[in-house]
């Protein structure tokens, strides 16, 4: 987790950057604001999270408002699908705390992820909830703007913003959110349409958040608006309706190992490089980071000229650092998490590369904001550059490549682990990008886990 606990330093770190905070800076001196940045948090996907981190984050920001209040008005940037060792609905147990301290009328607008989980108790508790409109989420700026446009209007007094939700009975669907094609540019395309009418003010969708196994995940409308409860609601429906009819449309076919390495030697030699996505080893899914399943099968069909970023092991980065650069090793990588469902592979190869690890995002997505993936050492397998590194990474940027001295676009294949946000930087330079379900743990198979407490039945569950 990383974490900034001052306005001062939190600042300087989200200007200019693709960010909600940049967007909530931006408009606080665009407004004449006189704002209190309580706290900035964030952390790749993961299990639930602790006590002790929930008790730090949540009184860092509920002690400020005790502390420099009182406020006119609450901008929260939020995922939307947090789950903590006592709360299943995290963000829900947040804004219901803000909501207690501000009191009824004072207005809190909430930017969120597009793979919120969007709650009950999240769409009561807010003042209205304005979501991500791409995925890849090269909308986060916009997204925290609209946010707070509203925010100035209610401080104003000239709105007083309530937001509704409405969810099906589905916990997957909209195309897990992909926003190029399939049921998304229909479903973003009204609501952009609906948020013209009087009193609707925002109309967000949500692919929700399908490996949080908690009573209301899955995808949701949200419609935020000004005394028009009644028609927010019949907008959500309407949209949910949509969602439902859609919701086995997936545009994006996931390959299995050996298919991709088939299409891979099929293709040939070209002169821009081959993209594999294992979408079911990705840190942002909730993933390890750390399966070297489709790697192994890299090696043993010869690939060449190939990069791999990343596999998260910091035992085999030690063991790099020791050998030094131009050393030789022979080591077990990756699988250290749960080998037995995605065990090690053990390989030879020659260090090329250690580093710190740090990178400044380039692509659309995240763009500018500074990057660390831990202490790194590149492994030279045959002709295969594999990125070993120390913490769990979504390989979303090249930036994570080049800054490790390894062009993607003088590969003739890339692999990295991501469902989807790579394409933002990845597919321009992509001669054919292949996803690929390497057996990971954040399969696209949702079949294959025990679902305790997600709200039955349910679609693609049981129905
Ligand atoms: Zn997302």
């Amino acid at each position: 987790m990383h974490t900034l606990r001052s306005g001062k330093a939190i600042e300087p770190v989200f200007r200019g950057t693709n960010s909600e905070l940049a967007a909530y800076f931006d408009a606080s001196e665009k407004y004449g604001w006189d704002m209190n940045c309580a706290i900035a948090a964030n952390a790749t996907s993961s299990g639930r999270i602790t006590q002790e981190a929930w008790d730090f984050l949540s009184s860092a920001l509920l002690t400020a408002l005790d502390r420099d209040g009182p406020f006119d008005g609450v901008l929260l940037a939020l995922h939307g699908a947090m789950v903590t060792e006592s709360f299943d609905d995290g963000e829900g147990a947040l804004l219901a705390a803000v909501r207690e301290k501000v009191g009824p009328d004072v207005p809190v607008c909430v930017s969120l992820d597009l793979h919120a989980n969007v709650t009950d108790q999240m769409a009561e508790s807010g003042s209205g909830l304005f979501s991500f409109r791409t995925y890849p989420h090269i909308d986060i700026y916009e997204t925290a703007a609209r946010a707070a446009v509203v925010l100035r209007d209610a401080m104003d007094g000239k709105i007083r913003p309530r937001c509704v939700v409405a969810r099906r009975a589905m916990v997957d669907g909209v195309n897990r959110g992909r926003s190029q094609d399939g049921p998304m540019v229909e479903l973003v395309r009204r609501s952009l349409a609906f948020g013209k009418e009087a009193g609707i003010l925002d109309v967000s969708v949500n692919a929700g958040f399908p490996w949080a196994d908690i009573e209301m995940a899955g995808p949701t409308v949200t419609v935020t608006h000004d005394d028009a409860a009644d028609r927010a609601r019949a907008i959500a429906a309407e949209m949910m309706d949509l969602a439902w009819d859609e919701r086995a449309n997936v545009t994006v076919p996931l390959l299995d190992i050996e298919q991709a390495m088939a299409r891979v030697a099929a293709l040939g030699a070209g002169d821009r490089p081959i993209i594999l996505a294992d979408f079911s080893d990705n840190p942002g899914g909730g993933a390890y980071g750390d399966s070297p399943n489709l790697l192994g099968a890299m090696i043993a069909a010869g690939v060449k000229n190939a990069a791999f970023g990343c596999i998260a092991d910091p035992e085999a980065v030690t063991m790099c650092q020791r050998a030094g650069v131009r050393g030789t090793v022979t080591l077990p990588i990756g699988g250290k998490v749960d080998p037995a469902l995605t065990p090690p592979l053990v390989v030879t190869g020659e260090v090329v590369g250690i580093s710190e690890g740090s990178f400044t995002l380039q692509g659309p997505l995240s763009s500018g904001l500074r990057g660390s993936m831990g202490s790194t050492a590149i492994l030279r397998i045959g002709s295969i550059d594999v990125i070993l590194c120390s913490f769990r990474l979504q390989t979303m940027d090249p930036a994570v490549f080049r800054s490790q001295g390894i062009d993607p676009e003088d590969k003739a294949v890339v692999a990295l682990k991501s469902a989807h946000h790579f394409r933002a930087a990845f597919e321009p330079m992509a001669r054919e990008i292949l996803i690929v379900d390497a057996h990971g743990l954040a399969s696209p198979d949702l079949g294959k886990f025990e679902y305790k407490k997600v709200r039955r039945p349910v679609w693609p569950l049981d129905l």
